[in-house]
């Protein structure tokens, strides 16, 4: 299963779009809730997203329709072990470090919050995201319980991951002329880097060779990558690159000052002009074994992991009923899910403003924003125990709601 860039496919389907309330499209989905029997099964996308001030791919200001020629970096692009390799990859990462502050201080918002409420009412144990802006972990409770309980399906961007094996197969480093063709260890002992290893290291990876399936911090993190095994902070990766790359923090720190957002789609990444200079941008390679660094997110043209994909297959199975919240589903690998859920005859329900490509096989949909929707329905569900719960109760008064920032093009 690879992923390739979205779109909706048209299927000529028209629909009836039934007008519900706030309040009674609320009801409809505690009921909904309720019928699960406590083995209700949610899927979010990028529209859950929205009011915490990130934009979404599609809809009106969605990256997509925004930037029509927009073309996001491809797997076998980023991963090439050659000169024009390293040109993707100082192309992405300086692009990334942009768009990646506003990712990195986003809040979590009423749906996120409604969602953990939910999941502490014992509605929805497990749900899967396919977002990598980690909100939905943010508003849960523990970091335990996320860890445990939430699938991101197209990865994190809280993570790196190394993505060169220590079968010889490494790629070009950069560090900091950009011709310098530095050979790795293939099996050393040694630290390609100690200082940086410490610096970028997750705290509890003890073992800096430990291998993907030692990791299993987050669902996502126990499976992906088949690289060295190297894992790292984001941000402890982000201020490297500010203090590696001066005048692109200058600039970063300018956009902020001027509360100015370049345009930056939900994976961090952001558009800037054609004649951009990214040849002097400098990143750092894999601490651990000199190879490459990644974000922890599934690129286009790669494929879900596998232990990803079998476990999204194995929670809906397992469900009774399966919500959709936020999501046009234009990625087949998410598609997928729902179409799996209608056919083991589980109970369906779509909470989107705007077309998805569930819409001819699932007919119960709500066009509402689901910040109001799910918040209704986790109040009616908590009954009493909203106000004598404290989590509870914290969980169901949270939440930001971003207004949409001036957006500039910066050609
Ligand atoms: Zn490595």
């Amino acid at each position: 299963m690879r992923i390739s860039i979205p779109s909706i496919p048209h299927n000529g389907n028209t629909r009836s779009i039934i007008e519900y309330t706030v309040p009674q499209a609320g009801e409809m989905v505690a009921e909904f809730l309720r019928r699960g029997r406590r083995k209700n099964l949610i899927m979010t996308g990028a529209g859950v997203s929205v009011d915490s001030g990130i934009a979404p791919y599609r809809g009106e200001n969605g990256h997509y329709t925004v930037h029509k020629t927009y073309r996001p970096i491809f797997f076998h692009e980023f991963t090439a072990l050659s000169d024009k390799g390293h040109t993707y990859r100082q192309r992405y990462w300086s692009r990334s470090y942009l768009g990646f502050p506003p990712v990195r201080h986003a809040l979590p918002n009423k749906t996120h919050y409604s969602i953990a409420a939910l999941q502490r009412l014992g509605h929805v144990p497990e749900f899967i995201t396919q977002n990598v802006d980690s909100l939905h972990h943010a508003a849960t409770p523990s970091p335990s319980l996320a860890a445990a309980s939430i699938l991101e399906l197209h990865g994190t961007l809280a993570y790196v991951v190394c993505v060169s094996r220590l079968d010889g197969t490494s790629a070009r480093a950069n560090r900091g002329d950009g011709r310098a063709e530095t050979s790795f260890p293939s099996s050393a002992s040694a630290l390609f880097d100690p200082d940086m290893h410490a610096r970028l290291a997750l705290p509890h990876l003890h073992n800096p060779r430990a291998t993907a399936s030692h990791w299993s911090n987050t669902s996502t993190g126990s499976s992906y990558a088949p690289g060295c095994g190297f894992r790292g902070s984001r941000a402890a990766f982000q201020d490297v690159l500010t203090d590696w790359n001066p005048r692109w923090a200058d600039f970063s720190a300018e956009m902020a000052a001027s509360n100015t957002l370049l345009k930056t789609n939900p994976d961090g990444d952001v558009q800037l002009g054609a004649d951009t200079n990214y040849s002097s941008f400098m990143y750092p390679p894999c601490p651990s074994c000199g190879g490459v660094l990644k974000p922890a997110v599934v690129f286009f043209g790669e494929s879900v992991p596998d232990e990803l994909r079998d476990r999204s297959h194995a929670l809906v199975a397992s469900s009774d009923s399966f919500m959709l919240v936020g999501s046009s589903l234009a990625t087949y690998s998410a598609f997928r899910l729902v179409k799996q859920a209608v056919e083991e005859r589980k109970r369906v329900m779509i909470v989107n403003i705007g077309p998805t490509r569930a819409d001819p096989i699932v007919p119960d949909k709500i066009e509402l924003p689901s910040s109001d929707v799910l918040g209704n329905a986790a109040k009616l569900l908590a009954g009493s125990m909203g106000s004598s719960d404290p989590v509870l109760k914290h969980l169901l008064e949270s939440g930001v709601k971003v207004q949409p920032t001036r957006r500039v093009t910066s050609s």
